[in-house]
């Protein structure tokens, strides 16, 4: 039997939806909408439009969002200094700082200025650190990896025990997903650039989450048979049909992987719009932790 399809936008759409909801509610409150500020720093094109969309996602739910822009010979300092306004920014309840950060600037230390309380990505060392210890909570989980989750256990709600493979080690992505899968008791591994027999580790897992930037990698025969299938890639692929010259495909092979899989995240349409709502969710809970 083919794989059903995991819909990442209408869950993603029903999120938004709540949130609206609970933004609203707290304008009818008199409280005041929550703030997200974005930081984008230089031109990279992937990038510009990773925050318009952001923007448009906030807008659509009624979060008020302020995009700063530098430009890619900015100063250590001035990221800095931007970073420290809007931790003293009472209107600003999350900040968002686009990466990559063009070469020259030390990503660990702007990520490491940005108050914690309003961390909205989850890549502040403490609140990966947190992550990463038994028994400590993070203020805010990274937003894909958090998109992962919700994915995975909206179909598999209990992971004790379940052999978890993550592809992939990357601060962004796989390292956190395998951090949440781990605290949901599930067994993990992770696969990188120097794993052997890596499709013999594959067709182990009861859920394969893909974050590799490889188009189509895992094939059909990578997949145990009804296992949970997350693919986080986005690949440009050239296709002269395209108007673009050319389409995004994840790092999983679609049409084989869904005949052997039993659930499986389309690409464009999975992880991509949960990431988002992710994000959004995070900012709400952000203005609420400001509340008192
Ligand atoms: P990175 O390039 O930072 O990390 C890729 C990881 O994959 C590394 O750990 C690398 O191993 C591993 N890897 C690369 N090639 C191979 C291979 N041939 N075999 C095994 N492992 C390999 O990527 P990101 O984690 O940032 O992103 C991964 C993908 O997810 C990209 O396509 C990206 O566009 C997408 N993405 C999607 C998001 C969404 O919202 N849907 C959000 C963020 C990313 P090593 O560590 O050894 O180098």
């Amino acid at each position: 039997m083919p794989a059903q399809i995991l819909d990442g936008a209408a869950m993603a759409e029903k999120i938004r939806q709540q949130i609206a909801q609970e933004v609203a509610q707290r304008l009818a409150e008199g409280k005041p909408a929550p703030g997200l500020a974005t930081v984008l720093v230089g031109e990279n094109p992937a990038s510009q439009v990773y925050v318009k969309s952001k923007h448009k996602a906030c807008q659509q739910v009624g979060i008020r969002s302020m995009g700063y822009e530098l430009p890619a010979t900015a100063s250590q300092q001035e990221v800095m200094d931007l970073v420290k306004h809007l931790n003293d920014d009472p209107a600003v309840n999350g900040i968002l700082v686009q990466l990559p950060l063009p070469s020259g600037l030390d990503e660990e230390k702007v990520l490491g200025a940005i108050s914690i309380e309003k961390d909205v990505d989850g890549f502040h060392p403490i609140n990966i650190g947190r992550l990463a210890q038994k028994g400590r909570e993070p203020l805010f989980v990274p937003c894909t990896p958090a998109g992962c989750m919700v994915l995975i256990e909206s179909v598999l709600p209990d992971l004790n025990g379940a052999n978890a493979v993550v592809l992939g080690r990357s601060n962004i992505v796989g390292m956190p997903v395998a951090l949440l899968l781990v605290r949901a008791n599930a067994t993990v591994t992770i696969c990188h650039s120097r794993t052997r027999n890596l499709k013999e580790v594959c067709r182990s897992a009861d859920v394969l989450v893909a974050a590799v930037g490889r188009a189509e990698m895992v094939r059909g025969d990578w997949v145990k048979p009804g296992a949970v299938v997350i693919d986080v890639g986005i690949n440009r692929v050239e296709d002269a049909t395209q108007p673009r010259g050319y389409r995004l495909v994840g790092d999983v092979a679609f049409d084989e992987v869904k005949e052997v899989a039993g659930w499986l995240t389309p690409v464009p349409g999975g992880v991509g719009p949960m990431t988002i709502a992710m994000l959004l969710q995070n900012t709400l809970r952000a203005a609420r932790l400001s509340d008192v």
